[in-house]
Order: structure tokens, then C-alpha cells, then sequence
């Protein structure tokens, strides 16, 4: 059996304790698992997600503001424009606080057994456990996201600024396909760049 990726475990939210017992056989082995609270994952997973939206949206602009033929700049800029803003309706800007580097999720060891699935470890608790089912998350699944998603930051906040500029950008009568081939060039330069 593989260590699971992601697993519920009942946990005492005083001293961090899991306990998942199974019916361990005097043969069964431990394996020691790393596992970060799935809150934090999920957060990433939140921000991957984000990520993927707004460069397809990009690529989609992209493809409008670059197809359009001679006297069609109008139409194909406020097609790019529409996408643009659905884009960034869907995925708003989030405030300085949030997007400010977040503290490291904290990192618990638990012991695991693969022939039973009984996952367990103890730490001293300070009061009485109070128990509640609390879901996590393999510490390597959530470092191999963390660093996908950090290895593409710059460019995403590099592509939302170039939608929100389209976005709020409507070009004066007779600059459409200036601003079109300009833009389009933008975003082409973006695209290609990843
Ligand atoms: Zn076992
Ligand atoms: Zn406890």
C-alpha cells in the first residue's frame, strides 16, 4: 500500500494526537508520515487552480487579439475585452494581507501502518483530548504543488495586470487596431515566455 496523499484522521485539536486505530497485527510495521493540515493545502490547491484559469484566459485573448483581420480590430478587441473581464469577475484580486507570504503550515509526524492503515501518534496533552476529525495532507504532495504554483507566480501576476488592462481599456475611435497589435503583441510576448 502507498502512503495515502490525503486522509482523515481523528485528532485532539489541544495537543495535535491522531489516533486512527485498525487492527494491527503484532507483525504490522510504521511508517512515518509528514503531514501538513489540509487548510493550507487547500489553499494552494485554490491558488493553482486561479493560476491555470487566468493563462488560459490569456491564451484565449491572445488568440482573438491576434487572428483579427484588417478592419476587424473592433470586433476581435472587445471579444479579447469580454474574456478579460469574465477572467477577472471569476478571480478578483485578493487584498495585500492575503497574498502576503503566509506563515509555513505547521508539520506533524504521525506514524502509519501499511498492512492495517492505523495512523497514530501521541503527544503530551496539556488538558483533556478533545477529538475532532481533522483532514490532512502528505507534506511531499503539498511541497511538490508549492513549488508549481511558486515557479508561476510572476508570470500570473504578470498576466492578470495585462487582462486588467485590457479590461479597462476601451480605445479611442480609430486606435482599435492599435491598441489591438499592441496588446496582442503583450500577450504573445507573455505566452511565449512560459
Ligand atoms: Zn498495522
Ligand atoms: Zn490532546
Amino acid at each position: 500500500m502507498k502512503p495515502p496523499e490525503r486522509l482523515t484522521v481523528p485528532t485532539c485539536i489541544g495537543c495535535w494526537s491522531m489516533r486512527l486505530l485498525a487492527d494491527c497485527q503484532p507483525d504490522c510495521v510504521e511508517q512515518k508520515l509528514e503531514l501538513v493540515h489540509t487548510e493550507a493545502h487547500d489553499e494552494l490547491v485554490r491558488e493553482a487552480a486561479e493560476a491555470q484559469a487566468l493563462l488560459a484566459a490569456l491564451a484565449e485573448v491572445a488568440r482573438w487579439l491576434d487572428t483579427a483581420s484588417t478592419g476587424q480590430s473592433e470586433p476581435a478587441y472587445r471579444a479579447a475585452q469580454a474574456i478579460a473581464r469574465a477572467a477577472l469577475r471569476a478571480h478578483p484580486a485578493r487584498a495585500a494581507e492575503e497574498t502576503a507570504e503566509s506563515e509555513p503550515p505547521l508539520v506533524r509526524t504521525a506514524w502509519w501502518c501499511p498492512e492495517c492503515g492505523s495512523v497514530e501518534s501521541s503527544e503530551e496533552c496539556l488538558g483533556i483530548c478533545v477529538w475532532r476529525p481533522l483532514e490532512w495532507v502528505s507534506l511531499s504532495v503539498h511541497r511538490e504543488l508549492e513549488q508549481q504554483v511558486s515557479g508561476q507566480r510572476e508570470r500570473v501576476a504578470r498576466a492578470r495586470a495585462l487582462l486588467a488592462q485590457l479590461a479597462h481599456t476601451t480605445p479611442r475611435p480609430g486606435h482599435w487596431e492599435e491598441s489591438r497589435a499592441l496588446l496582442g503583441a503583450h500577450a504573445g510576448a507573455l505566452l511565449a515566455d512560459g
